[in-house]
């Protein structure tokens, strides 16, 4: 421990010095099955060779110049991603938050340009945008916000998956120009929203002009089994933004745009001094490369259903189980009960699991699990749940 670390982290008591594929070894050599992937980053695990391999040979010739410049990295990173995720134009930054607020200050102009003085973009309950002033603004948990006030305005909150509501909002409030939500509640406890709410919420965008802005920094990069979890409703928004596994641990943000949106900003408009530098655009190509070449979204889907039906096999019925959940490799258990306890527990058998809005088990575990490391850690949570629900201490 260091007192000289600002007090934002309750860490549990583990130091990692290396990691290989979906594990993780501390300093006395023990292994631990990483089912978290660093929060939905490291989605080829841990000290992938091409990732290495890129990151070596950029850092060798050019880290960094500014974007005073052209990049040639981050051109080709921008064509590929485009090219995958159908849509036109990319801002690179180095932080989901930071793709976010990128987003939020696009609706702003787009409401400026359409002679709206004081715009406004929809944003859910329970769900998570970043730690900004203005991302925190728009993440629907009082916790995150609570003494940072004054919050930022222009923002008007609705239920998650909840229709009627924008229906209400789309009637009563002129100065509505955009909505800014996750396809899949993240942070929010693995929801997963019913299969009509994106496809409507894309028809609700386009009869108002409201840009509709999806946050996939935590379903993008095939996580939920599709390269982009709105793939999977069929439709695309007209902003998209994605970070976490994008650059599989490299810092690494961006913000897609088509159509209209995708041109909003002008010179001037917005920057960032690292965004898009050539080594973390390499890292990306590499991710993007390898997750196409060893068809990682399709094996996410497969061993993500599969997994969900383990689960369920193995925990159905159980008292103190609310529901289990799952899309691709994006996986929750709610328990009746806050389960943060599960985490240390997890821990000391040698698995890291993830808690979030406190009686949801999470898991995110890498692209790349093994068949057997998918096993593994469906009996090891299932043993954990039961133990946790049956009242007994680990
Ligand atoms: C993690 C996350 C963010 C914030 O990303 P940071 O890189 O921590 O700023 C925003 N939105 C969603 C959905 C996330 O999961």
């Amino acid at each position: 421990m260091s007192e000289h670390l600002m007090n934002t982290y309750k860490p549990l008591p583990v130091r990692f010095e290396r990691g290989e594929g979906a594990c993780l070894f501390d300093g006395e050599g023990r292994r631990y099955l990483d089912a978290l992937s660093g929060i939905a980053v490291c989605g080829l695990g841990h000290a992938h060779p091409e990732i290495g391999e890129a990151l070596c040979r950029q850092a060798r010739q050019l880290l960094h110049t500014s974007n005073l410049y052209h990049i040639e990295q981050q051109e080709r990173l921008a064509d590929e991603l485009c090219a995958i995720a159908g849509m036109e134009r990319v801002f690179f930054s180095n932080s989901g938050a930071e793709a976010n607020e990128a987003a939020l200050k696009m609706a702003r102009l787009h409401g400026h340009e359409r002679g709206i003085d004081t715009p406004q973009v929809i944003v859910c309950e329970g769900s998570f945008h970043g730690r900004t002033m203005a991302t925190l603004t728009a993440t629907g948990n009082r916790r995150i916000q609570a003494g940072f006030e004054p919050l930022v305005p222009g923002f008007l909150r609705a239920p998650y998956d909840d229709l009627d509501a924008l229906r209400t909002i789309a009637e009563n409030s002129p100065n509505v120009v955009a909505v800014l939500v996750e396809p899949v509640l993240g942070e929010g406890g693995v929801r997963i929203p019913g299969e009509q709410y994106l496809p409507r919420l894309r028809q609700l965008c386009d009869e108002h002009g409201w840009l509709m802005m999806l946050d996939e920094i935590q379903t993008g990069m095939g996580r939920t089994g599709h390269w982009f979890a709105c793939q999977r409703a069929g439709i695309r928004p007209d902003v998209m933004t994605l970070a976490k596994g994008l650059g599989n641990g490299v810092p690494i943000g961006a913000c897609l745009a088509r159509g209209a949106a995708a041109d909003i900003f002008k010179p001037g408009n917005h920057g960032s001094t690292f965004g898009g530098n050539p080594l973390v655009c390499s890292a990306a190509r590499t991710v993007l490369q390898v997750i196409e070449r060893d068809g990682l979204v399709e094996r996410a889907d497969r061993l993500g259903t599969r997994m969900l039906a383990d689960f369920r096999q193995q925990l159905d019925g159980e008292e103190g189980i609310r529901s289990i959940r799952g899309l691709g490799l994006m996986l929750g258990i709610e328990l009746e009960q806050p389960c943060a306890v599960l985490m240390e527990r997890a821990l000391e058998r040698g698995l890291l699991i993830n808690v979030t809005a406190e009686r949801v088990l999470r898991l995110l575990p890498p692209l790349i699990l093994s068949d057997a490391e998918a096993d593994e850690i469906v009996s090891t949570v299932s043993e954990l749940v039961k133990e946790f629900v049956a009242g007994s201490p680990a």
